[in-house]
């Protein structure tokens, strides 16, 4: 069920503002925020979500697609940065079959891998590498967000600047 502003009352990303949750969030851009997974496969485990409960690719606007696509390369290049992994996936479950945690609210998956971990798909749910504190990756995480945010916003305003 979705109230009058599309957010749904039992789903953990239209309530990522609770502290228990918020102290999870790694950064928050206009319509798009990264949050670290409270279960996660592999330390550094995190996802992109777009604000607003959107449940499929097919129903977001062009400004979600654009920022959660950004917030995604921000997110491969702070993975890389904090844990120097030997690999990355990045993917998308919609519905249960597929094996979405969270139905109805969309979200990107990005997972470092190293050589010997187990086969994603058939390990996740299952087996868990004993992950780092999270308060802890989301300390190492933040900073690097904070960092990339503002290289981006600096690239944006000269290439604004030259065109006036
Ligand atoms: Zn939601």
């Amino acid at each position: 069920m979705t109230g009058a502003s599309g957010a749904s009352p039992d789903c953990i990303f239209c309530n990522s503002s609770e502290p228990d949750r918020a102290e999870l969030v790694l950064f928050r851009g206009r319509v798009s925020f990264v949050i670290l997974n409270l279960y996660p496969y592999n330390n550094g485990h995190l996802m992109v979500v777009p604000n607003r409960h959107a449940p499929n690719l097919a129903t977001l606007s062009a400004d979600e697609q654009d920022e959660l696509m950004r917030l995604t390369r921000r997110a491969e290049i702070a993975v890389t940065e904090a844990y120097a992994p030997h690999g990355i996936n990045i993917g998308i479950n919609l519905g249960k079959p597929a094996g979405a945690g969270v139905l109805d609210h969309l979200h990107i998956h990005l997972v470092p891998r190293w050589n010997g971990d187990t086969n994603f798909m058939t390990a996740i749910g299952e087996t868990r590498v004993l992950p780092e504190d999270m308060k802890s990756s989301a300390a190492r995480l933040r900073p690097i967000f904070e960092r990339l945010a503002h290289q981006d916003e600096t690239a944006e305003s000269a290439k604004n600047a030259e065109k006036i």
